[in-house]
């Protein structure tokens, strides 16, 4: 049986590193040609093994996919058409920095498919954004903002909040802002300190546990958009198709080195690698395991079925309604559940 499989292609390179990040990407200038091969070379690998499924959503993620030059997009897209179904592909992302994209770039990779864009704005404070080690200062991010918003495609923004010295105040001033923009879209996310990276090194007197779920809580109040994941907020028609299709378990191909992926084949759940090509077979256990870990931290919640109910404890969640409920048979996180979810996860599997 073949399911559809998303698509992800990471894109590991940056102009420069920020001082919090430990995601995997390096400060070069690539050599794009050869990153396209790559690339190829892994949608054939996959076309080979899984057949013409269909792929419903593609997403480049860095890294900083907006530094790839259009021609660069344009075949990639073409060669998974060639090798894939594409016919019932609803989104194309592209994740995007402030300043290594104008107007008429947008516009091309809009002509090659582009249907989504999200911008790493990450702060409306320019003093903010140096500290982080961004390249950008806010008018040039709330300037592509704006040319998005214009071109009739689907926008999303990332902020991080929780840095040293903030407090509710200063995420409701961000709310308002994102709110002001118009955004339909908007990832806010809790800075944690990484160990190998310069914050690492920096013994940040950071805000307590209180204070971030106080302005956990206070994103909530304050942004006109609802949570649909622990740190995502969109309007129903701008829900992340993508990401969405991940957390509630569909298949998606990793390519590109850094790239991970859960595909399906001879009817078995298989972890795989971009880059070096690797895969290996997941049990069921790990699987449905993972499956609760991504569903919970949405509002859909994880589907009750055998391989989820063998290892949850279903008596912990009949005592704990106020952290878990069962609606139309799935497993949804309370509010409560949400802010404890670690805790959660550890209490509600065997
Ligand atoms: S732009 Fe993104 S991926 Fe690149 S260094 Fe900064 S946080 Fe990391």
């Amino acid at each position: 049986m073949s399911i559809p499989h998303n698509i992800y292609i990471h894109v590991p390179f940056c102009i420069s590193k920020c001082n919090y990040c430990a995601f995997f990407s390096r400060a070069i200038s690539p050599d794009w040609d050869c990153y396209a091969t790559q690339i190829l070379s892994e949608v054939d690998f996959w076309a080979q093994r899984l057949g013409r499924v269909s792929v419903p959503t593609i997403f480049f993620g860095g890294g900083t996919p907006s530094l790839m030059p259009t021609k660069i997009f344009n075949k990639i897209i073409k060669h998974i058409s060639e090798k894939f179904d594409l016919q019932n592909c609803s989104e194309i992302t592209l994740e995007s920095n402030p300043g290594t994209l104008d107007e008429t770039k947008l516009r091309e990779f809009i002509d090659c498919g582009l249907t989504r864009l999200s911008v790493g704005v990450q702060s409306f404070d320019d003093d903010e954004l140096k500290f982080l080690g961004r390249q950008h200062d806010a008018a040039t991010a709330i300037k592509i903002l704006e040319s998005a918003q214009s071109m009739n495609i689907n926008v999303s923004a990332d902020f991080i909040y929780g840095l040293p010295g903030h407090n509710v105040r200063h995420i409701i001033s961000v709310c308002d802002k994102i709110n002001q923009i118009g955004l339909k879209h908007a990832s806010l996310y809790e800075l944690t300190i990484e160990k190998n990276t310069p914050f690492g090194q920096m013994n940040l007197s950071m805000p307590n546990n209180d204070e971030m779920a106080d302005m956990y809580l206070a994103i909530e109040k304050n942004l006109n958009l609802p949570r649909y994941e622990v740190s995502n907020y969109a309007t129903n028609e701008n829900i992340c198709v993508h990401n969405k299709n991940v957390w509630l378990g569909g298949a998606y191909i990793g390519l590109g080195h850094g790239a991970r992926g859960r595909v399906f084949m001879n009817n078995a759940w298989f972890e795989q690698y971009g880059g070096d090509i690797k895969y290996q077979k997941i049990d069921d256990d790990t699987r449905a395991l993972e499956r609760i870990i991504t569903g919970l931290r949405t509002i859909y919640g994880v589907a009750l079925d055998d391989k989820t109910k063998n290892i949850l404890d279903i008596d912990f969640i009949k005592n704990n309604n106020d952290l878990v409920q069962i609606k139309d048979n799935r497993l949804i996180a309370t509010n409560k559940g949400i802010l404890i979810l670690d805790d959660l996860l550890v209490n509600l599997t065997r």
